[in-house]
């Protein structure tokens, strides 16, 4: 079901169990602000998710509440893992659903990062 995004948040949401240790993830980086790690169910030949290390439901409630710190750690984060991951040459697609018509799942703020091949269109049409 798609999430709510002016519900409260959820600590029992997948990723608030990933960043406990609760549920296993394949890491790809982490710092005190943000953990990377490989989407379960990949729709590119690279796909991550990025999440805040704080608990925020979806982009509009990180850009309201969030402190500057962690704002700046996480964007700084998502292109750390670009970098690292050799995409900046041919190029990535960054990706956040918020709430219901974007059919966000999770409710714990995740950027998607997609490379590795052409991703063709933004948006299906
Ligand atoms: P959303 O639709 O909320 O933007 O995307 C949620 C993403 O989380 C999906 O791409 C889905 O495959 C991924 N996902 C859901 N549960 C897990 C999990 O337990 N582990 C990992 N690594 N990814 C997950």
């Amino acid at each position: 079901m798609a999430v709510d995004a002016t519900q409260p948040y959820d600590d029992q949401n997948v990723f608030a169990k990933i960043l406990r240790g609760e549920i296993p993830n394949k890491t790809v980086y982490q710092d005190e602000f943000a953990l990377a790690f490989h989407d379960i169910n990949p729709q590119a030949p690279t796909h991550v998710l990025v999440i805040p290390k704080g608990a925020y439901v979806c982009w509009d409630d990180f850009s309201a509440k969030a402190s500057d710190a962690e704002i700046a750690g996480f964007v700084r984060a998502v292109g750390t893992v670009a970098r690292d991951m050799g995409l900046v040459a041919l190029g990535y697609r960054l990706l956040a659903n918020a709430g219901t018509d974007s059919h966000q799942e999770v409710p714990h703020l995740h950027v998607h990062l997609f490379a590795g091949k052409p991703l063709g269109p933004m948006l299906v049409r």
